[in-house]
């Protein structure tokens, strides 16, 4: 039987091994970290083509269970004026990152699908028949193939074609918290998404009466920025930005980067998924989704394509001109102030309304 090894173990890992193991491929994860990602702190919506994608392999369930929906955005200026409100057509849902790659590790344990923790992998060497995996604690592992489902700053992709370009700073630093306060008017099931003078702002409310908000603003200085940085940016809005970031404990405070273009997606034994192929800045907030896509994409593709080399083409093949275009689109949503312009919600089909068919066979 074929066996994978799947480096990383986030979004795209996680459901790459069940989507792999519903193709009949056998795989172990390996995650760099004791216990997943390092920015816990944030939060992300998984849209209705991501929930497609997870219900392709029946992973939607437990996300659903732990997550609470998002049915609307509410566009607003910094005087508090409603510009426009888009509907997010259905099946979306927030959920905090870590508790999103705690029930993707759960369901992948249920499934039997084993998960190693502390492996970061830091080479690889393909054969004519195996690839071996070398990880920094000098152990390795031998698979058939090697999918990098490593992130953003991916190490695969570097082995992959070590002149691959390096993720690029958008420019923007991005700030996630979570208040119980009070004292400003929460947002339930809508997003409301806060075009500021000097930074641009989005707060929803869970169904507990937690608000759970984010801010991107022109690049701070990492080392020394705090929440007071992003009060005196929010402060000048005649709106509740300021107040909730004010009201709130510990910030998650990170720079935001892009991938726009990886040359090569895979090589004869290993292949790229999710952000280590591409990676768009937040303002779309598709990144989650489209690795999930990914990942059930390469599994078809490697259920009905003979040869690996060949599946893992088709594979490029389907998804390079969707994923390019959402990380421009994305890019261009936001401008130096970290500003979402409202998408025309009629220009929006291709991106919500794609649909993954297990059945259907890859030709
Ligand atoms: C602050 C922030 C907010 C975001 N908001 C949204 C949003 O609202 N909606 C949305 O759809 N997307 C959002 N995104 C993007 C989304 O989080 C990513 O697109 C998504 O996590 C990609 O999944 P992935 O599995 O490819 O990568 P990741 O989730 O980053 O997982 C990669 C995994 O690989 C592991 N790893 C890394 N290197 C190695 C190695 N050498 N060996 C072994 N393991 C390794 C990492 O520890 C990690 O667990 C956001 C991103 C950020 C940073």
């Amino acid at each position: 039987m074929t066996k994978a090894l799947v480096v990383g173990g986030g979004i795209a890992g996680a459901v790459t091994a069940m989507a792999l193991r519903q193709a009949g491929i056998e795989s172990v994860v390996y995650e760099a970290y004791p216990t997943g990602a390092d920015d816990i702190g944030a939060f992300l919506t998984i849209m209705k083509n991501g929930m497609n994608a997870l219900r392709a392999v029946q992973a939607h369930q437990p996300v659903i269970d732990a997550s609470f929906p998002a049915t609307d955005v509410e566009y607003i200026d910094g005087t508090g004026t409603l510009l426009g409100l888009n509907p997010m057509r259905g099946d979306a849902h927030t959920i905090r990152r870590a508790v999103l790659y705690r029930v993707l590790h759960d369901e992948a344990a249920r499934r039997g699908i084993p998960l190693e923790h502390g492996k970061r992998l830091v080479s690889a060497t393909e054969a004519d028949d195996e690839v071996v995996a070398t990880f920094a604690d000098g152990t390795t592992a031998t698979g058939d193939l090697l999918v990098g489902a490593d992130g953003i700053h991916s190490c695969v992709r570097a082995l992959i074609d070590p002149a691959a370009p390096s993720p690029r700073f958008t420019g923007l630093t991005i700030a996630y918290g979570y208040t119980r306060a009070t004292s400003f008017e929460p947002s339930a099931d809508a997003y409301r998404m806060i075009a500021g003078k000097n930074a641009f702002f989005g707060y929803t409310t869970s169904p507990s009466g937690e608000t759970w908000w984010f801010s991107r603003a022109p690049s701070l200085d990492l080392d020394t920025a705090t929440s007071q940085n992003f009060i005196d940016l929010l402060s000048e809005d005649d709106t509740p930005a300021a107040e909730i970031v004010r009201t709130t404990g510990d910030l998650f405070i990170n720079n935001a980067y892009d991938v726009p273009e990886t040359p090569h997606w895979h090589s004869s034994r290993m292949v790229l998924v999710g952000d280590a192929a591409h990676a768009a800045s937040p303002a779309a907030g598709q990144g989650a989704s489209m690795a999930l896509e990914d990942s059930v994409i390469l599994a078809k593709c490697l259920r009905d394509i003979p040869g690996l080399e060949a599946a893992f083409a088709r594979y490029t093949n389907i998804r390079r001109a969707r994923v390019e275009k959402l990380v421009a689109d994305s890019a261009a949503q936001s401008n130096r102030q970290g500003q979402s312009v409202r998408p025309d919600p009629t220009e929006r089909h291709w991106l919500y309304d794609h649909h993954i068919d297990w059945q259907e066979p890859i030709s």
